[in-house]
């Protein structure tokens, strides 16, 4: 596999394939690499070329200094798991490397509708104007044929999809299904803080899902987002920041009573970790 810290070392790599006429399929992630981050560059090979992944912890989308702090940073045994899976290559920069003039880059995100004030949007105060940020530079840098993401972070697909749209480029979008761990927990970078024994408890989030999903018929949609908190909330030490049931594609609330292409999406504070799950209903 090929290591590359600096963009133009990458920028010389990727030009070189795609003067050979190849298809790059593009995985960015924050590492701390996991079987969900794994599939995504499963899926790049299957479909691609050349498969490159970049690992970057990007301060401009964190907005909790400590969560940036606690971020894992492993690597080595990422680049290890990245080679073990045939990735052809890794992109691994500074943060001075992508903002080379401080984090305030010039970029302005474009006109995509409200969907980044929902949800993790309306908790997570400047997210995804960072994600945004970072995400437009590597696919400039990179300029791959297909992205892939997992739709473990619905929203943040959706976005990107409306933003890679907005700005004209070419790229073929792939949204990719989640990866449990065995009780059903989605599979986290941040799952390795939690303790053991909470790590197992919080399979209710999973299954508090599944069970929503199970009682669409029986009611609406005010009481399902009150049913999965509740449920969740049995488990001692969570507190629910928000369970809410919104239209697929827009993540709104216009058009639910239909009951036609819902998602139910959750994000949960256990042993101060927050976690984030979704599932199409
Ligand atoms: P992250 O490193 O957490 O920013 O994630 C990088 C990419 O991996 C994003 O597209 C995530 O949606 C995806 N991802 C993270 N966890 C999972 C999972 N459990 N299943 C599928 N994709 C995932």
């Amino acid at each position: 596999m090929n290591s590359f810290y600096s963009i133009k070392a990458l920028k010389k790599y990727l030009n070189q394939a795609k003067s050979e006429g190849k298809t790059i399929g593009f995985v960015p992630t924050m590492g701390a690499l996991h079987k969900g981050h794994l599939s995504l560059v499963q899926a790049a090979l299957n479909e691609c070329n050349i498969a490159v992944a970049s690992i970057f912890v990007n301060p401009t989308q964190f907005n909790n200094k400590e969560d940036l702090d606690k971020y894992p940073r492993t690597l080595e045994k990422d680049s290890e798991l990245l080679e073990n899976v045939g990735c052809h290559a890794v992109f691994a920069p500074t943060v001075k490397e992508m903002y080379p003039h401080g984090l305030k880059n010039g970029f302005e995100a474009p006109q995509i509708g409200n969907i980044t004030s929902v949800l993790e949007g309306e908790h997570r105060p400047g997210h995804f104007e960072g994600m945004m940020q970072v995400v437009s530079l590597l696919l400039d840098i990179v300029a791959p044929t297909h992205l892939y993401m997992g739709l473990k972070d619905y929203q943040q697909f959706a976005i990107v999809s409306l933003m890679v749209e907005a700005q004209g480029r070419e790229i073929i979008m792939r949204g990719m299904p989640i990866v449990r761990e065995e009780n059903g927990l989605a599979m986290s970078s941040r799952n390795e803080r939690l303790s053991p024994t909470c790590r197992e408890n919080a399979k209710i989030i999973y299954e508090t899902l599944e069970k929503v999903k199970s009682q669409l018929d029986f009611h609406n949609i005010d009481e399902l987002e009150k049913l999965g908190k509740a449920l969740i909330e049995k488990l001692d030490g969570t507190e629910v920041e928000y369970f809410e049931i919104v239209d697929a594609k827009t993540l709104t609330k216009t058009d639910i009573n239909a009951k036609k292409n819902l998602i139910a999406l959750t994000a949960v504070w256990y042993e101060g970790i927050r976690l984030i799950d979704n599932m199409i209903l």
